[in-house]
């Protein structure tokens, strides 16, 4: 199985896939943690290029590629392997996201996003998505009390947000409406989740699904 988490920055996915890896550990279930961008060695230097607050230049164009470039490395050297090895692939964010933030949160065209990420993953798909829905205030203050950078190693920023996540509020509003849009079209793979609900709650509504959806 192939299961991405999706959602605004301060959404609480990583929290929540961490969880998940942590119960599929206790089940002894064989799995696979990964994230986007990075999850290979290749993918993680294009993360620190792509999130990197000293580089206000890097254009659209450029960030939409790489996002794509470090997802194709991803999915050829970790995430077929893995699913054809009968791992449960955990993916926090995917071609989704590319989807939310490069095509509505920039006002790029959705279709070329699509585009571009189909060459890149080859066309695979998510068996199942978990959509984390915050609202971008939400978001905002979560991020802010979030204990140090967030792991870009090159972060600098005074109140330590990469270069996405400081891009303004009414940037995050259409990240969250494209999220949604991607819901409406997609009901049979994502299951939208509200994440202003706490942890506990959270995680509940997400292991009861993925119980009956790995058992199915
Ligand atoms: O998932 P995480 O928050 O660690 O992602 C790192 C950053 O990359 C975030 O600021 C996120 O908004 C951004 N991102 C993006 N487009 C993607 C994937 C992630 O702008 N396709
Ligand atoms: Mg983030």
């Amino acid at each position: 199985f192939f299961i991405t988490f999706e959602g605004p920055d301060g959404s609480g996915k990583t929290t929540q896939i961490h969880r998940l890896a942590e119960e599929l550990e206790r089940c002894s279930l064989p799995y696979l943690l990964t994230r986007e961008p990075g999850g290979t060695e290749i993918g993680d230097k294009i993360r620190t290029i792509i999130l990197n607050p000293d580089h206000p230049e890097l254009a659209e164009k450029t960030e939409i590629l790489l996002y794509a470039a470090s997802r194709s490395q991803h999915v050829i050297e970790k995430i077929v392997p893995a699913v054809n090895s009968g791992k449960i692939v955990l993916c926090d964010r995917f071609v989704d996201a590319s989807i939310a933030y490069q095509g509505y949160g920039l006002g790029q065209s959705i279709d070329l996003v699509k585009m571009i990420n189909e060459f890149a993953t080859g066309g695979i798909s998510p068996d199942r998505t978990y959509l984390i829905d915050v609202s971008p205030e939400t978001g905002r203050n979560r991020m802010k009390k979030r204990s140090g950078a967030p792991e870009t190693g090159v972060t600098k920023s005074a109140d330590d947000l990469d270069r996405i996540e400081m891009r303004a509020l009414t940037y995050h509003k259409r990240v969250r409406e494209g999220f949604l849009s991607i819901y409406e079209e997609n009901k049979s793979r994502i299951r939208l989740i509200d994440g202003e609900k706490n942890h506990d709650q959270v995680f509940q509504e997400i292991i009861a699904d993925f119980s009956q959806f790995i058992s199915r």
